[in-house]
């Protein structure tokens, strides 16, 4: 079976006025048909980086080196006639925030239709039938397809979304916080829908969130990670109970307690941000926040090690930990 998605040792460097900034430093993971892997890890992590690298969505001058391989197809040798079709029939993204992008002048079955017209040369009669399918796919009820982006609610305009990703029938769908800007429930019921419509479909999913309790319950397979790099994989249930990379654990012991005002400030019950990908600590990036670091973790080199067959982690205690 071809892979949906292969990245191996991916590495991304952003260049700015700033100098350099090492924002993905060695990242692999595989994705089959069907697969729902989970991304994790605070903000600044370089989670974004890695979904816009499997589109070539990066600014021009980014440096890219490693392998992305989706569907079979190598992304980082891709035309841009050919990554310009496989960016909606291939793979889609959706964003946080994306529901903020679409058209306000133009009616909602209309922005569904426009890529199926585009990329599979359907008439516009056609593909605005197809629009208002997916719309009841989304749960979107179908007089809305003549309404305006204003009009709807943000978890209307996030289905409306999900329907443009599904539009053209991609292989992977990558959510990136595409549910962080809603509301517990309507979150609950996007995530829901996410869920069960790649399941039908046998899509590969990547869903992307600071949250890991988000992403446990949606996805199979959680990866975890931390200034650039994996620090953990394997089975979401798993990783969320018993954790074996103590940043990993920090982040599932994170229960909110709704109206908690101490919780909001430190959310992880971690002390400190992540750091900035061009002034990394030496050794493990982890061990300055680390509440069970020793000495050597100042130095060493730390690379991810089984913690059993399906599950790894990054960590010289991961025995320990566990
Ligand atoms: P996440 O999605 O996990 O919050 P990002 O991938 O957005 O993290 O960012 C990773 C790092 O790369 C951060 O330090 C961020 O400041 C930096 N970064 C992101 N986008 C750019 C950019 N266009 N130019 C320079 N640095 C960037
Ligand atoms: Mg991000």
């Amino acid at each position: 079976m071809t892979p949906v998605l292969e990245i191996d040792d991916l590495r991304i460097t952003y260049r700015g006025s700033r100098g350099e900034i090492p924002a993905v430093r060695g990242i692999s993971l595989r994705l089959e048909p069907g697969d729902t892997l989970g991304l994790a890890g605070e903000s600044g992590c370089g989670k974004s980086t890695v979904a816009g690298a499997v589109l070539r969505l990066l600014p021009v001058g980014t440096d890219v080196t490693g392998r992305i391989v989706l569907d079979g197809e190598d992304v980082l040798a891709m035309s841009f006639g050919r990554l310009r079709a496989v960016r909606w029939a291939g793979a889609s993204i959706v964003f946080q925030g994306a529901m903020h992008s679409l058209n306000p002048v133009q009616r909602i079955a209309r922005q569904i239709a426009e890529p199926i017209v585009l990329h599979e040369g359907l008439s516009a009669d056609a593909a605005e039938k197809r629009a208002v399918e997916l719309m009841s796919q989304v749960g979107l009820p179908a007089w809305r397809a003549r309404s305006y982006p204003h009009q709807l609610s943000g978890g209307q305009r996030q289905r409306v979304m999900i329907a443009m990703a599904l539009a053209c029938s991609p292989k992977l769908i990558i959510a990136d916080e595409a549910t962080t800007a809603l509301d517990v429930m309507i979150q609950a019921q996007v995530l829901t829908l996410i869920k069960k419509l790649v399941a039908e479909r046998n899509i590969a999913l990547i869903m992307i969130s600071h949250d890991l309790s988000v992403l446990a319950d949606t996805c199979a397979r959680l990866a975890v990670m931390y200034a650039g790099k994996l620090v953990e994989q394997g089975p979401s249930n798993e990783v969320f109970a018993d954790a074996r990379h103590p940043y990993a654990r920090a982040l599932s012991a994170a229960f909110p307690t709704v109206g908690d005002p101490a919780e909001r400030r430190n959310p992880h019950g971690l002390a400190g941000d992540p750091p900035d990908p061009s002034a990394l600590p030496t050794g493990c990036s982890f061990h300055p926040r680390c509440p069970v670091a020793m000495n050597e973790c100042a130095t060493a080199t730390v690379e991810l090690r089984r913690a059993r067959e399906d599950w790894q982690a990054a960590c010289l205690r991961v025995e320990e930990v566990a």
